[in-house]
């Protein structure tokens, strides 16, 4: 067995456990550090269509080497199930960076490298059991290793969590995804992301258009039917937004995923043990973004870390629940809410609602307020318009509020929860 007493160990080399790690060498422990991950190069496979806020950029921005930005946005457009609707979000400036996973992965690894940290690649930690102050990690090659305090950052599966009593999100929340990389698309506008909703075409979620440049896209959908790629066959066949501008494309690359909608777990740490990234549930609940949310929960695991470490008072772990909840618990709430009622509507009453969205300038309003990171205000703004749209005697106002009601009242527990804190 290798002793890495004293150690920290971090489970998976995605970005969220790059994070943590980068974190922890700006606060000096960069010998004390060790990651496992299952596959020999960091990035792949990719599962991600790269879309992240401009704040999420400054934010995780590590290195000035910027190989990895392959495009910038500014807007998204919308379209309706049934017919195919339009409705325009947008500003003058950027809003969005599209990335290249891998190589932004690859960048993070160097970094941690570079300050001495040890990846141990191809390694699959299959096994996590308690012992004395720490953890002991086997994994599937025979290797053991003993950590004291353990970061989890494996992602959407669960294993690791699960092994240490941990309870991993209901599986309504956790939608398959698949994206295809396609050149030769027509028609693309390099400023704007496409979204196409409805349960027609992604039941559960919704479909994307991410442009690279004015010839290259990822279209790919989520949803929480099987198979996904039937679905997205369907998608670039049929959409009518879509079929004749992908006729002549040819797939480049494809994959697949976990989308996790279900927002973070109530309880993400155990004895000298945190969650963090998709294996704390750190996703936006309404879009399944997962790298802004998951970096804030890096950040914070770090700092608890530091914070342990130094006062040498190991207790101190489990307030990182009580920390995110302060930082940004509200925030999910409101994306909970919002996703229990977006994702809730059929297609009939979506449609209603794009055109509703016109008659009510819904569009100008998101465009000066929306944030893809913060989307309580969207939610604020739309209860105004369901009272304004009562005024218009719409049915669909009255259903948006009762969902809103339950909403509130299926958070209870959570927003109690916020509140104590
Ligand atoms: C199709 C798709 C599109 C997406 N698009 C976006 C987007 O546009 N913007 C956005 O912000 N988010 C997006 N996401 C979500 C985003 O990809 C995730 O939130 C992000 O990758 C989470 O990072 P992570 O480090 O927590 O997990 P991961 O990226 O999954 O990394 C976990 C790592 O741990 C390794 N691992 C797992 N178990 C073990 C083990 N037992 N031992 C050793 N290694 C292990 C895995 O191999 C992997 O390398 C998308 C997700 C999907 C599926």
């Amino acid at each position: 067995m290798m002793q890495l007493s004293n150690t920290i160990g971090i489970i998976g080399a995605g970005p969220i456990g790059l994070i943590v790690a980068i974190e922890l060498c700006k606060k000096g422990y960069s010998k004390d550090l060790f990651i496992f991950e299952e596959h020999e190069l960091i990035g792949r496979p990719v599962h991600c269509a790269g879309l992240i806020s401009n704040r999420c950029f400054n934010i995780f921005r590590y290195s000035s080497d910027l190989d990895y930005v392959q495009n910038k946005v500014r807007g998204a457009i919308f379209y309706s199930p049934l017919k195919a609707k339009e409705l325009v979000v947008e500003r003058e400036q950027t809003q969005a960076f599209v990335i290249d996973r891998e190589i932004y992965d690859r960048t993070l690894a160097e970094i941690v490298e570079s300050e001495g940290v040890r990846i141990y690649r191809k390694c699959r930690i299959e096994d996590v059991v308690e012992s004395g102050e720490g953890y002991k990690l086997y994994s599937t090659k025979g290797q053991s290793f003993r950590v004291k305090i353990l970061v989890n950052a494996e992602g959407a599966r669960y294993l690791i969590l699960r092994k240490v009593g941990l309870k991993s999100p209901d599986n309504k929340f956790l939608l398959t995804a698949i994206q295809y990389e396609l050149n030769n698309v027509k028609n693309i506008d390099q400023d704007y992301v496409e979204i196409f909703t409805g349960n027609l075409w992604a039941p559960g979620f919704f479909a994307w258009l991410i442009p690279l440049d004015e010839k290259r896209a990822r279209i790919g959908l989520a949803t929480c039917r099987r198979p996904a790629i039937k679905y997205l066959n369907h998608l670039i066949l049929k959409h009518p937004m879509l079929k004749d501008r992908v006729n002549n494309s040819k797939i480049t690359k494809v994959l697949a995923g976990r989308v996790v909608i279900s927002g973070p777990l109530s309880k993400c740490t155990a004895r000298n043990f945190i969650a963090v990234g998709d294996a704390g549930g750190f996703c936006k609940p309404t879009t399944g973004g997962g790298l802004y949310y998951g970096g804030l929960s890096a950040k914070l695991a770090a700092k608890m870390i530091d914070t342990t470490i130094t006062s040498e008072d190991y207790t101190k772990i489990p307030s990182f629940d009580r920390m995110w909840r302060r930082l940004f618990g509200k925030e999910i709430v409101y994306m909970r809410i919002l996703r229990d009622i977006v994702f809730n509507l059929n297609d009939l009453e979506l449609e209603e609602m794009f055109s509703l969205a016109r008659e009510l300038s819904i569009s100008d309003i998101a465009s000066k307020i929306g944030d893809i990171d913060y989307q309580s205000n969207v939610v604020k703004e739309l209860v105004g318009c369901c009272f304004r749209g009562m005024v218009f005697k719409k049915i669909i106002f009255w259903n948006i509020l009762y969902r809103m009601f339950l909403g509130i009242f299926d958070h209870f527990g959570e927003l109690c929860r916020l509140i104590r804190i």
